[in-house]
């Protein structure tokens, strides 16, 4: 196990932003950084591996779950349930990862709570028309699924003054390059360079 600790990230965004194809994106660039795997109760969509997108459980396994204290944070997000699981969570950071919970604005706010040293980004669309267009395009949805989606992100959206960075993703590129740019400047902040570094400063100094 490494000395140093990886730093937690939450990531959120309204659904059709584009949060979770940026974020593999960024974890492929950057392999020292984990996104973590949520249980849900929702049912798994075409394309969605169980395990992979996240881990699909019904109801009174959740709740189970839930009563057993696994999760650090979970909430209710569109009539479906969301956590994260703790354990997971400190291993992985413990192991050195960066570590991405990809999460809505009440599991931020949990987070936040217990563990004020995370990270917060917020993934912005560029215009409302453009997000409007994303969730149509997805092509998976009935037009009141849709309006009733672009409801639900403008409550989400309220909440981006609660996080540290905020990203607008108009340009795919650009955006994943602002993201690249909040993981690099904090993986050279001073206390994390330290951890890494030990044995740099010690003979610097000597
Ligand atoms: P979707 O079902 O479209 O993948 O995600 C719906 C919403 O649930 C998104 O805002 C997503 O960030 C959020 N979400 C996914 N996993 C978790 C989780 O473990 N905890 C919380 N609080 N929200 C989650």
């Amino acid at each position: 196990m490494s000395a140093h600790t990886g730093t937690l990230y939450i990531v959120s965004a309204p659904s059709g932003a584009g949060k979770t194809s940026l974020v593999k994106a960024l974890i492929e660039a950057m392999p020292q950084v984990q996104v973590s795997v949520s249980h849900t109760t929702r049912a798994i969509r075409p394309g969605e591996v169980d395990g992979v997108n996240y881990h699909f459980v019904n109801r009174e396994d959740f709740l189970a779950r839930l009563e057993h204290g696994d999760f650090i944070e979970h909430a209710e997000v569109f009539g479906n349930l969301y956590g994260t699981s703790q354990r997971w969570l400190e291993q992985t950071l413990a192991a050195g990862f960066d570590l991405i919970l990809e999460i809505d604005w009440q599991g931020a706010q949990q987070v936040r709570r217990l563990l004020p040293e995370a990270q917060s980004i917020f993934i912005l669309p560029p215009t409302q028309e453009a997000l409007r267009q994303r969730l149509t395009s997805r092509g998976q949805d009935s037009d009141e699924i849709i309006e009733r989606r672009m409801r639900e992100a403008v409550s989400e959206m309220c909440h981006y003054v609660e996080y540290d960075y905020l990203v607008i993703n108009d340009d795919f590129a650009h955006a994943l390059d602002d993201l690249k740019a909040i993981f690099r400047a904090n993986q050279l902040r001073q206390e994390t360079q330290h951890a890494r570094f030990t044995g740099l400063f010690q003979q610097l100094l000597a």
